[in-house]
């Protein structure tokens, strides 16, 4: 049901492969579902790894890069020219890959996914945007964070409804399915 999910990724590979191999799982199951990918248009890291994998498999990519790193992150060559838009700057660019999508994917990443991350997050608690955003919680990486944000609800800084709405799953396919289930309930 979605035509369009945001991937927010590290633009590294991190050191286990298992987070290459989620990426690559993850953009199989887009594929499957009929989903385009919408990244941050990077060749590099898992990023490249996400869009690759939505490539081989006959799927449809549109990327967002902002034009300082086109050579930096590696403009990836398989994206169509009608599908790739060019921004000034990171803040240009982070908002039209949050307005372009139906939902939101968060894999390991480091400091810009973080960022990425909180954006949605934060602007979801505010209802804007309001597609449902899930964390790819691959071996166990966001696990710190999800105990920082148990911390948040418990010291009273953050509705637990908040952290509710932020889904969490290790395999793509069912992230996924569970963002879908998740929009048909029509629920934050
Ligand atoms: P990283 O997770 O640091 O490897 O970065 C993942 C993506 O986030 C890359 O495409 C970065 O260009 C992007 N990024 C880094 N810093 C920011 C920022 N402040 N705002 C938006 N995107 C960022």
């Amino acid at each position: 049901m979605f035509r369009a999910v945001t991937v927010f990724c590290g633009s590294r590979h991190g050191h286990d492969p298992r987070y290459a191999a989620a990426a690559r799982e993850l953009g199989v199951a887009l594929v499957r579902r009929g989903i385009t990918l919408v990244w941050g248009a990077g060749r590099v890291g898992l990023m490249g790894e996400v869009a690759d994998a939505v490539l081989a498999a006959g799927g449809h990519v549109r990327g967002v890069i902002p034009d300082f790193l086109r050579t930096e992150e590696l403009l990836h060559p398989g994206i169509a020219p009608g599908d790739l838009a060019v921004t000034e700057t990171l803040f240009e660019r982070k908002r039209l890959l949050i307005e372009s999508a139906d939902a939101f994917v968060v894999l390991p990443g480091g400091l810009g996914t973080l960022d990425e991350l909180f954006e949605v997050v934060t602007l979801r608690q505010l209802r804007r945007p309001a597609g449902p955003c899930g964390l790819l919680n691959v071996a166990g990486y966001f696990d710190p964070l999800l105990a920082q944000l148990e911390r948040s609800v418990s010291e009273g800084f953050v509705d637990r409804a908040h952290v509710d709405a932020l889904l969490v799953e290790a395999d793509g396919e069912r992230l996924l399915a569970a963002l879908e289930a998740r929009a048909a309930a029509g629920s934050p």
